[in-house]
C-alpha cells in the first residue's frame, strides 16, 4: 500500500467511524471546513487534556485563560497581522488552480531533498557495510550539485520574501521551471499578496458598523491579558500562560484533510521571561515539547525539528516540530522566541504599561517571550496516521484497528455479553454502572463476539471485558487487549483499577516530564 492509498484509506476511515465529517456535507461540504464526530470530539478532548494537563496542572508558574475569538480591531494592527498576515499567491493560467508561491518552492527544494536521498541510499547498497553517509555527502559530486541547487533555491526564495519581492519569487519558479502538478505546465500569473485574515463587522446599524476580524491566532487574547493575569495571580517572572482556543485563516491551499483547515484549533503557551534569558527557555522548551510529542510513542524517528530560515517579523529564534505524516514531515507545533515585539506593540499602540515591576529588584521591563503553539486538529492527524493499521489475522481475516495511544482513546473500554440470555447482559449493565463514572465507555450486545471485537478495534478501544457464563458462576470476565488480541481473566471487583491502570492519563504524563 503507497501513503497515498494509506492517506485514503485513513480519510475513510474517519468518516465512517465517526471521527471527522466534511462541514455541511448535504451541501456538498465547505472546503477546508471539517466537523468532529462522536468519536473525534472524543479523541480532540482527550488530546487537548494531554497538552492543558502537562503544561498548566505540571508547573506550578503556567496558568490557563479562555480569551475571546472577537478582539479589539487595533490588537491586530500592533500585532502586524493587518499589515504583514500576508501569503504570496500564484495562479496557474492552464488549471486555473490557485498555490502559495513559497509552498511550490519549498515543495520542489523538498523533491530535490528525495534525489539526494535516493543517491545515499544506492550508495549505501553499493558500498554495504562500509559506507559512510557524512563522507559521502560531503564528496560525492552529484550529491554536492543537488544540495547547491537547493540551497540556492531556498536562499532565493527566503531573500525574495524577505524584501517582499514578488517578482523575484515567481522568478525562482521560472528558473527552476517549476510546473502545476495539475496542469503540468509553466503558464504562472503574477505573485500576489493575499491577507489571511477573516474580516466581519461588529454592530446591528450597516453605517454605524466596524470591521472586526476572526482571530487568526491565539496568542494575542494572551498578550493583552497578560497583566490582568500577572496581577491578579500574582505571578512572578518567568511564568506561562496558556490558551486553548479556535483560530481563523483564509487559507489559499485547501489540501490534506485536517491539515489546512479555514476554521481550526490552537494550543498556545506564551511563556514571559527576563530580557537576556529567553534563548535558554527556548531551547528548554523545544526540549520539553520533542518530549511530549514523543512519549506518544509514534517512534521517534517520525520527529524532527525544523530550523526556520526566514524569521518571522517578530522572531529572534524559531523552529517547528515536524512529524512524518503520509504525505511527508509537515509542521505540527512552532516554537518561537518571540522577544518583546508583541508586549511592546500594545504598549505603544493602547498608550498602556505593558511591563513587569519585578518586586525584588525594583526594576520594570516588558519581558521576553517565548511562545510554543500547536495545532489541535493537526495532533488529531497525527494521533489517526500514526493508529491506523490493517493486520492479517491467524483465521485468514482482515482486522482495522487504530492504536491509539489509550490514554487518548474515545473509549476506553467495551462490556460485552457474550450472548444476549442467561442473565448475562444483566451482569454487563452492573459492570456498566461501576465503571461508567469514571471512564469512556460502550456496551454492545449486537452480533457475534467477533464483530463486536472488529467494532471496537476500528475505533481503538484499548480494552474489551466480555461477561460469558463462568462470569455467572466466579465473578470472573475475560478482558481482550486492542493490540495484542491476547486476553486473561480477572475478577469483577478488579476491572476499576485495571481500566484506570490501561487507560488512565497518569502513565503518559509521567513519560513526557
Ligand atoms: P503553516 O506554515 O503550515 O501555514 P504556520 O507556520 O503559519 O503554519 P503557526 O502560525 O506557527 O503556523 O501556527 C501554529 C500551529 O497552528 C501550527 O504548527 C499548526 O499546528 C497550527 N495551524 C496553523 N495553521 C493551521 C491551519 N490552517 N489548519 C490547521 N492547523 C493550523
Amino acid at each position: 500500500m503507497t501513503q497515498e492509498e494509506l492517506f485514503k484509506k485513513l480519510v475513510a476511515h474517519s468518516k465512517e467511524y465517526g471521527f471527522i465529517f466534511q462541514s455541511s456535507e448535504i451541501y456538498d461540504g465547505l472546503a477546508a471546513v471539517y466537523d468532529y464526530g462522536q468519536m473525534g470530539v472524543e479523541l480532540k478532548n482527550n488530546l487537548k487534556r494531554y497538552w492543558w494537563e502537562s503544561m498548566v496542572r505540571l508547573h506550578q508558574n503556567i496558568v490557563g485563560i479562555d480569551a475571546s475569538i472577537f478582539m479589539h480591531p487595533r490588537t491586530w494592527e500592533a500585532s502586524g497581522h493587518v499589515g504583514a498576515f500576508n501569503d504570496p499567491l500564484i495562479d496557474n493560467k492552464d488549471s486555473k488552480k490557485r498555490y502559495r508561491a513559497d509552498v511550490l518552492i519549498e515543495e520542489h527544494a523538498a523533491k530535490i531533498d528525495d534525489k539526494i536521498d535516493k543517491e545515499v541510499e544506492k550508495a549505501r547498497k553499493r558500498f554495504g557495510e562500509a559506507f559512510d553517509e557524512t563522507q559521502f555527502r560531503s564528496t560525492n559530486a552529484r550529491v554536492l550539485e543537488l544540495q547547491t541547487r537547493r540551497d540556492s533555491v531556498i536562499e532565493r526564495m527566503n531573500a525574495a520574501l524577505n524584501a517582499s519581492d514578488f517578482d523575484a519569487l515567481r522568478q525562482v519558479i521560472i528558473d527552476e521551471e517549476i510546473a502545476d502538478p495539475v496542469s503540468g505546465t509553466r503558464n504562472w500569473t503574477e505573485v500576489r499578496q493575499f491577507n489571511l485574515m477573516f474580516d466581519t463587522r461588529i454592530g446591528a446599524a450597516a453605517d454605524g458598523a466596524s470591521t472586526i476580524y476572526l482571530r487568526p491566532e491565539t496568542a494575542q487574547g494572551i498578550f493583552v491579558n497578560f497583566l490582568n493575569v500577572q496581577k491578579t495571580g500574582r505571578m512572578k517572572i518567568p511564568f506561562g500562560i496558556a490558551q486553548i482556543g479556535k483560530a481563523f485563516r483564509n487559507e489559499i491551499v485547501a489540501r490534506q484533510f485536517i491539515f489546512r483547515m479555514r476554521e481550526f484549533e490552537q494550543m498556545e503557551m506564551q511563556f514571559f521571561v527576563q530580557p537576556g534569558s529567553e534563548m535558554e527557555w527556548y531551547e528548554a522548551w523545544r526540549t520539553a515539547r520533542m518530549k511530549w510529542h514523543r512519549a506518544l510513542g509514534f517512534g521517534d524517528g517520525n520527529y524532527r525539528f525544523h530550523e526556520h530560515e526566514k524569521l518571522a517579523h517578530y522572531a529572534n529564534a524559531a523552529c517547528d516540530i515536524e512529524y512524518k505524516f503520509p504525505f511527508g514531515f509537515k509542521e505540527v507545533e512552532g516554537i518561537h522566541s518571540r522577544t518583546d515585539f508583541d508586549l511592546g506593540q500594545h504598549e505603544k499602540f493602547s498608550g498602556r504599561k505593558m511591563r513587569y515591576h519585578d518586586p525584588e529588584t525594583g526594576e520594570s521591563y516588558i519581558p521576553y517571550v517565548v511562545e510554543t503553539s500547536i495545532g489541535v486538529d493537526r495532533m488529531v492527524l497525527q494521533v489517526l496516521s500514526a493508529a491506523y493499521r490493517e493486520e492479517a489475522l491467524d483465521n485468514g481475516e482482515e482486522r482495522v484497528v487504530m492504536a491509539i495511544p489509550p490514554a487518548l482513546a474515545p473509549v476506553k473500554v467495551a462490556v460485552l455479553p457474550l450472548v444476549k440470555k442467561d442473565g448475562l447482559p444483566e451482569i454487563a449493565q452492573e459492570i456498566v454502572r461501576t465503571l461508567r463514572y469514571d471512564y469512556a465507555l460502550q456496551y454492545d450486545e449486537k452480533d457475534s463476539i467477533g464483530k463486536r471485537y472488529r467494532r471496537q478495534d476500528a475505533i481503538g478501544t484499548p480494552l474489551c471485558v466480555t461477561v460469558d457464563h463462568q462470569t455467572a458462576e466466579d465473578g470472573t470476565v475475560t478482558v481482550r487487549y486492542r493490540d495484542t488480541m491476547s486476553q486473561s481473566r480477572v475478577p469483577i471487583a478488579e476491572l476499576h483499577t485495571l481500566v484506570g491502570r490501561e487507560t488512565g492519563m497518569r502513565g503518559l504524563l509521567e513519560k513526557q516530564m
